[in-house]
């Protein structure tokens, strides 16, 4: 069986790991090619910053840069795909040649989604890949960049906006919702995050909307809805990601914001299957289908799709929403809904705990300054236990401890 990965990021490598951990016989082994558009060995984007600052190369290639040839993977770098022919079982690459394949795995990721106008100028760059960061991170560090503007603060442009501020930038970022992080923080936890940024040198505005990157050729300034002008050396965009699914246009597949797949992470043809941030996928709380762009997503759906294609029926228990933050100082945690029928909180300074109940269940939780204890809430929530019954004591950081979680799950099995 010929098995073609495009792709080679977290979702593409995890497919090929654990095809040869199921197949373990080198005379059983399905071939394996993999090609990635970027001409890197496998490698984590959240390692990125640890590697820019540190050097860390160990943490960036995740697996080893010689995974492929230990896996004995016909590993492909700097090669794009541009189109896929599922009658005739073959993909387009850029250079005109083509590959077969029995089985196809669609793991090619997303990039930037910027809306502003300009956001393709020299001098507006992004951290959506090691490719995109490399020329940014080498002018900060030759020190032609002396100030950075950042678009947007998710979760990407947070840490992008940290590891600039600790390559010695002066930091500007723009939000244009109330907060930092709006879509998984609630506005109490992003004042902890906020503040943590300013520390540590990163100015934020939020409630300010980016209208377009400005410059003759090159971007020299944003500009920002009411007419103001901000500058900077260099501008970032983290406004969002999108799937890389172009290659597909005409193929028959069923996409919409990501690629359409069912619960057993297979296209609408039938060897077609696809994982990661490509992917639209049903949320394991809220039942919503959408693209859940985080590694974590990523790594669980490989291994579905890898046991699918040895002919497990193996079913995708769904995606979980979460973030974390490690390198703001202080450790914070987000995870599920940011709200819920009732809330239980305790605050101290930055030391917050706050769970969010529906009908006596965790349907997400916010810890920032001790995180203790997220792993239990994690667990109680994705099992839906009704924990009414623990009241204030849920929020205590030991709530976590063996003789505890023991008595609670036995409760509930
Ligand atoms: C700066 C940064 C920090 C992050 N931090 C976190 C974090 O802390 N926690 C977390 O859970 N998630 C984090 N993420 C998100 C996480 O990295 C992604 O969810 C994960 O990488 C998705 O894996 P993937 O394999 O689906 O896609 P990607 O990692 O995007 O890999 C896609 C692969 O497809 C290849 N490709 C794309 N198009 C083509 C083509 N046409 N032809 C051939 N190959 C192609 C690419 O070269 C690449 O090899 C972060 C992302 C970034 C950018």
């Amino acid at each position: 069986m010929r098995i073609l990965i495009l792709g080679a990021g977290p979702a593409g490598i995890s497919v090929a790991e654990h095809l040869r951990t199921l197949q373990p016989d080198a005379d059983q082994q399905a071939d394996i090619t993999m090609i990635s558009a970027e001409p890197f060995p496998p490698y984590s984007p959240p390692a990125m910053a640890e590697h820019f600052l540190h050097g860390r190369g160990a943490a960036l290639y995740w697996k080893g840069t010689d995974i492929c040839e230990r896996l004995q993977v016909d590993y492909r770098a700097g090669t794009e795909v541009r189109a896929v022919d599922p009658a005739a079982k073959r993909v387009t690459l850029a250079d005109d040649t083509s590959l077969a394949f029995d089985e196809l795995v669609i793991a090619t990721g997303s990039r930037l989604y910027a809306p502003i106008d300009g956001y393709d100028l020299p001098g507006v760059y992004n951290f959506k890949s090691l490719t995109a960061a490399q020329e940014l991170i080498a002018h900060a560090r030759d020190g032609e960049v002396k100030s950075a503007v950042v678009v947007g603060a998710g979760f990407i442009g947070v840490e992008v906006a940290l590891l600039l501020a600790d390559l010695g930038l002066d930091v500007t970022m723009v939000e244009q919702q109330d907060r930092v992080m709006p879509g998984m923080l609630d506005a109490e936890t992003a004042e902890i995050v906020g503040q943590a940024l300013a520390e540590r040198g990163v100015r934020v505005r939020t409630g300010t909307q980016a209208a377009a990157f400005a410059g003759n050729g090159r971007a020299d300034a944003l500009v920002l809805e009411p007419g103001e002008v901000i500058k900077g050396d260099a501008y970032v965009a983290a406004t969002g990601v999108r799937p890389n699914l172009e290659f597909l246009t005409g193929a028959g597949l069923d996409t919409g914001w990501g690629l359409r797949v069912d619960d057993r992470l297979c296209t609408n043809i039938p060897c077609i299957r696809a994982a990661g941030d490509a992917v639209e996928t049903r949320d394991r709380m809220t039942g919503e289908r959408f693209v859940h762009a985080i590694f974590p997503n990523a790594v669980a759906q490989a291994r579905v799709v890898a046991e699918q294609l040895l002919g497990y029926d193996t079913r995708y228990e769904g995606a979980e929403s979460m973030n974390s933050l490690r390198h703001l100082g202080i450790p914070v945690i987000a995870v599920g809904s940011q709200a819920g029928e009732t809330e239980l909180k305790i605050r101290t300074g930055r030391h917050l705990r706050k769970i969010n109940l529906t009908e006596g269940r965790i349907v997400g939780f916010r810890l920032a300054g001790d995180i203790r204890g997220a792993g239990v809430y994690r667990s109680l929530m994705l099992r839906r236990v009704d924990v009414s019954r623990y009241g204030d004591a849920l929020l205590e950081p030991g709530f976590g401890s063996a003789r505890l979680a023991g008595a609670v799950f036995s409760r509930a099995a």
